[in-house]
This record gives C-alpha cells, structure tokens and sequence, in this order.
C-alpha cells in the first residue's frame, strides 16, 4: 500500500488493502491462515506522515505446553511515524506495517489459560487424560 503524498493535502486518507502472509517473514513460527487485512487511516502532521493502521488476521502455531495445534484471530491497531522525504511523491507502509505485525505476534502460545501440558515423564497430555506417574512434590 502506498499513501500518495499530493492527496494528504485534502486530509485524512484512508487506505485498505490486503498484505501477503508470506511475506511478513514468521513462517518458522506462525503459519497465517489468511490474508492480512488492513485499514489505514494516513494523515500529514507538518513533515511527518502518521497512519493509524488497524490490522486483521489469523495465524496457526502450536501450544507451548502441549504440543497442540492453535489457530488465533487477532485484531490490533497500531499508529506508525513517517518522515516525509522532501519531494516524495508517495510512500510505501507495508513494511512498516509488517514489521509491526510482528513485534505484536505472542511470544508464547497457549491452547487454553489453564492447558495442563504434557506429563515431563511418560509424555501424555494431560489435558486429554491423567497418567499413573507418581507427581514428585
Ligand atoms: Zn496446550
Ligand atoms: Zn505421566
């Protein structure tokens, strides 16, 4: 997506597109399980260019306790600063933008708040079934 510079003079613009999973560059971790969607609201504040980008998607990874396959929907919305280079027609904020997707992805995966995760001797996830290991307190 590229916000055109001329146009900022009329006021606010609003951009919506769509940015390409496999691009954002996470594929080790996540796996997106559709496209990212973003609205962008861009507006010229003295030689600054600063867009509010509001962003929808959903992603597949795996339980960091059990192991288990979680796919999560997430919304977020983030503001982003750009400096405008004198004489710049447009400016591109799709990197941007990834980048902040992926400052926003979660460390941790969880399938549930309270996932029992798996036994540490025989290796059964718990939250299926209790095993018969003795819990050393
Ligand atoms: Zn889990
Ligand atoms: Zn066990």
């Amino acid at each position: 997506m590229r916000v055109v510079v001329r146009d900022l003079s009329k006021g606010e613009q609003v951009l919506t597109g769509e940015i390409k999973p496999e691009i954002v560059g996470a594929e080790s971790l996540y796996r997106f399980t559709k496209p990212i969607k973003v609205v962008a609201k861009a507006q010229r504040t003295g030689d600054d260019l600063v867009v509010k980008a509001n962003v929808d998607f959903g992603f597949a990874s795996i339980c960091s306790r059990c192991a288990e396959d979680v796919e999560s929907d997430i919304k977020s919305e983030f503001w982003l600063d750009f400096e405008i280079p004198v004489g710049a027609e447009y400016i591109e904020i799709d990197d941007d933008i990834r980048q902040e997707i992926l400052i926003g992805l979660p460390v941790k995966i969880l399938c549930s708040e309270n996932c029992q995760g798996l036994c540490p001797q025989c290796g059964k996830n718990l939250n299926q079934d209790q095993c018969m290991c003795k819990k050393d307190q």
